[in-house]
């Protein structure tokens, strides 16, 4: 992480530069009050593989993109309000090292950075953020958040009835509730959840059948399934290409 500016003058100056950096295609990012605290490549961890990503971290919000030319061109900007935003360690795993998940309740995945130094910070000024917007308005952090999606690669048959191979022609999905890597017919129900889709979207049968079960008693995976997803998630935002899975 760089570039931290205290002086209000340049720091806007500095938001209209990155501002500038998505073109016509972002959001304007220049508002009064909003404070740049710091930028940097992490690795974000997509479907298939890790992508290296162009992070913002404002006081209010989290803004990457693609990075077309480094420092000069970035696309495909996404941007997430703190609020909602809570961060947990991973605990590094072969190549993946130093990284940390990003859990909202629209979308979660993990990113990696390039040192236990600069994860720290990250995480550091990530949680200060989140605590002082939280303080300012009163509310509770974000109880709810999207499942991570297990990476592709982490499976080759159903995770839930372990028997389909995955092929070319029997191809992967994901229950957006759990985000195991399942088969097409133990996924074939949709359900609606409307922090993630105003359309149903893909579930897996069982956690169908728990979504439909009288009395709602649904327990996230994080406490029926430990760690498992824990060091190998993400989130499917920049494969468009396999969005209908
Ligand atoms: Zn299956
Ligand atoms: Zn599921």
């Amino acid at each position: 992480m760089v570039d931290r500016l205290a002086n209000s003058e340049a720091n806007s100056k500095r938001i209209g530069v990155v501002e500038g950096c998505f073109g016509a295609a972002g959001q304007p990012l220049v508002i009064p009050g909003r404070v740049l605290i710091g930028e940097g490549v992490l690795t974000k961890l997509c479907r298939k593989k890790p992508k290296a990503r162009q992070f913002f971290l404002f006081n209010d919000i989290l803004v990457y993109g693609n990075i077309v030319i480094q420092k000069k061109k970035y696309n495909k900007q996404h941007i997430i309000p703190l609020e909602s935003v809570t961060i947990d360690t991973v605990p590094d795993e072969g190549d993946l090292r130093n990284g940390w998940l990003i859990k909202t309740p629209t979308k979660s995945f993990a990113v990696y950075a390039a040192t236990a130094t600069e994860k720290s910070e990250w995480m550091n000024h990530i949680a200060k953020c989140v605590a002082d917007l939280l303080s300012k308005s009163g509310k509770a952090p974000s109880g709810e958040h999207a499942a991570v999606w297990i990476p592709d690669s982490e499976a080759t048959v159903c995770m839930r009835c372990l028997k389909v191979k995955f092929t070319p022609v029997s191809r992967r999905h994901h229950c957006r509730k759990c985000g195991f890597v399942v088969c097409g017919p133990c996924s074939e129900k949709k359900y609606l959840l409307p922090s993630q889709s105003s359309k149903p979207v893909r579930v897996c049968e069982f956690c169908f059948v728990q979504l439909t079960s009288a009395g709602g008693g649904y327990a996230p995976r994080s406490d029926s399934f430990g760690r498992q997803g824990f060091n190998s998630n993400l989130s499917d935002d920049d494969d468009e290409d396999d969005s209908s899975d």
